[in-house]
């Protein structure tokens, strides 16, 4: 098991989610929703509007690509991590 850098704590898997929320969207407030689930300030997605897109880790390998017009070749990773459970620390690595 994996082990926080900063405390010892243990780390647990996850991965770098960008939430996007599209105009018009529109999140309830638990005041008008009572009764149901969820943590407060969370907010409860009304569905359809809400997407989840995963973000990416690009960089330049060094190289050209190309060989009429060269340009930096790049290459783009997922981005995953680990969050530590006791102090929140989070070490975010990209894997190939
Ligand atoms: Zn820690």
């Amino acid at each position: 098991m994996a082990e926080c850098p900063r405390c010892g704590g243990e780390l647990r898997e996850g991965e770098v989610l960008a939430r996007v929320l599209t105009l018009g969207a529109q999140v309830m407030s638990p005041l008008s929703s009572p009764g149901m689930l969820g943590m407060p300030g969370m907010g409860i997605p009304n569905g359809e509007t809400k997407s989840e897109e995963t973000i990416i880790w690009r960089e330049k390998t060094g190289r050209k690509k190309g060989w009429l017009a060269k340009s930096d070749e790049e290459k783009t990773m997922k981005i995953t991590g680990r969050r530590c459970m006791k102090c929140g620390y989070i070490e975010l690595y990209a894997q190939e």
